[in-house]
């Protein structure tokens, strides 16, 4: 079963030697790009529509439950925000029943392609016990397209830190290790110090796991640093950065990925973009869905900011969402149009993806292909 595409107005690939006004989907992949109209069991003109491969979200953490509005609330009147309000999501998940869960992945993920997204990863984190963590790791991996394990989110309320890192780095990852490709550390002040993290990136690569960190989110630390030196596929927040920080990235394999709504969302100021890029770093842009510090599934709303306020051009700020998405975790089949790739595509009820800044707030998905299948 094939389709045929055709009448793209603009083709964004993110591959330069790929062009066209036409592509092909056959089964899960695609099957042709190019400027033409070959033959196909469906045809579908879009009208002159932009067409971008779907957005990949990198970052986002839906295996949740409760509600955080009034902490939100509280911020909004001038409460500071700090890496605590996660116990409030913690106890909640624990109370929460398996299909609970798997139903708030669920709506978020399908919120998510709704919106374009076509690709996504979510974390463990709100459970921090070995049960709950494992059952965390399940419920994502039934719904998301990649799952991090992250038990070190927040050390919980009443336990010992130090030996909440061996339970991590022993019989947690004994546990969940078979059911995620990546951990992840919440390296800040008041979540796990340097050595700690280390300690829980160390044993998790042990294991095989690829590696990512939410560093530099609140202040200056040694979140991006380590990530760098460990090899980790992503330092995700950046928020603040020191030159050797941005030194480092540049240098590395290592992408930066910002989450610029989680900043608006803590009334932080956003990562400074423009210093990374024109340094070299390889950018990502993610929503970190999350019920605390930044509640939307919106990469379109992120993407807008990143040009309105980050000073990243559209192209910059798209490329980040699709292919550096697709960098920050190290998957060479998304996040472009091309040959072989998985067919996830996007079509904007715009001429062109300038529109998605152009047009701030506006829903302008109009068709997605998910793995070969129209799903919008
Ligand atoms: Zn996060």
């Amino acid at each position: 079963m094939s389709t045929l595409i055709t009448g793209i107005g603009e083709l964004t690939t993110n591959d330069p030697s790929v062009h066209g006004d036409a592509l092909v989907i056959e089964g899960s992949t695609i099957a042709w790009v190019g400027t033409g109209s070959p033959a196909a069991d469906t045809r579908i003109d879009v009208g002159g529509r932009a067409v971008l491969p779907g957005w990949v979200d990198s970052h986002t953490h839906l295996v949740f439950a409760g509600d955080r509005t009034a902490e939100f609330g509280a911020r909004m009147a001038g409460k500071p925000y700090s890496a605590g309000g996660i116990a409030v999501t913690v106890g909640a998940t624990r109370a929460a029943s398996d299909d609970d869960l798997s139903a708030v992945v669920s709506r978020h993920v399908a919120e998510a392609v709704a919106q374009g997204t076509t690709f996504i990863e979510t974390k463990t984190g709100y459970g921090l016990t070995v049960a709950d963590e494992l059952r965390s790791a399940v419920v994502a991996g039934s719904h998301a397209d990649e799952v991090t394990f992250l038990g070190a989110h927040l050390v919980p309320p009443g336990a010992d830190a130090d030996e909440y890192v061996s339970l991590v780095c022993g019989e947690m990852l004994d546990a969940v290790a078979p059911h995620v490709r990546w951990a992840d550390v919440f390296c800040e002040t008041g979540a796990f110090d340097e050595d700690q993290s280390r300690a829980v990136l160390t044993a998790a690569a042990g294991r095989g796991l690829g590696l990512r960190v939410h560093g530099n989110q609140l202040g200056l630390g040694p979140g991006v640093r380590l990530a760098v030196e460990l090899g980790a596929a992503s330092v995700d927040h950046c928020t603040y950065l020191s030159q050797s920080d941005v030194d480092a990235l540049a240098a590395s394999d290592t992408v930066a990925t910002l989450l610029p709504a989680c900043d608006l969302s803590t009334r932080q100021p956003l990562p400074e973009a423009r210093k990374l890029l024109d340094a070299g770093v390889t950018v990502a842009l993610a929503s970190n869905c999350n019920p605390g510090s930044s509640y939307t599934s919106s990469i379109a709303f992120c993407v807008a900011t990143a040009v309105l306020q980050m000073r990243m051009s559209v192209e910059e700020a798209v490329r980040a969402a699709t292919l550096g998405g697709a960098q920050a975790l190290r998957r060479d089949d998304v996040g472009v149009i091309r040959l072989g790739a998985r067919a996830d595509v996007h079509v904007l009820d715009a001429p062109s993806i300038t529109h998605l800044a152009y047009r701030p707030g506006v829903p302008l998905t109009h068709a997605v292909w998910r793995k070969g299948v129209q799903v919008i």
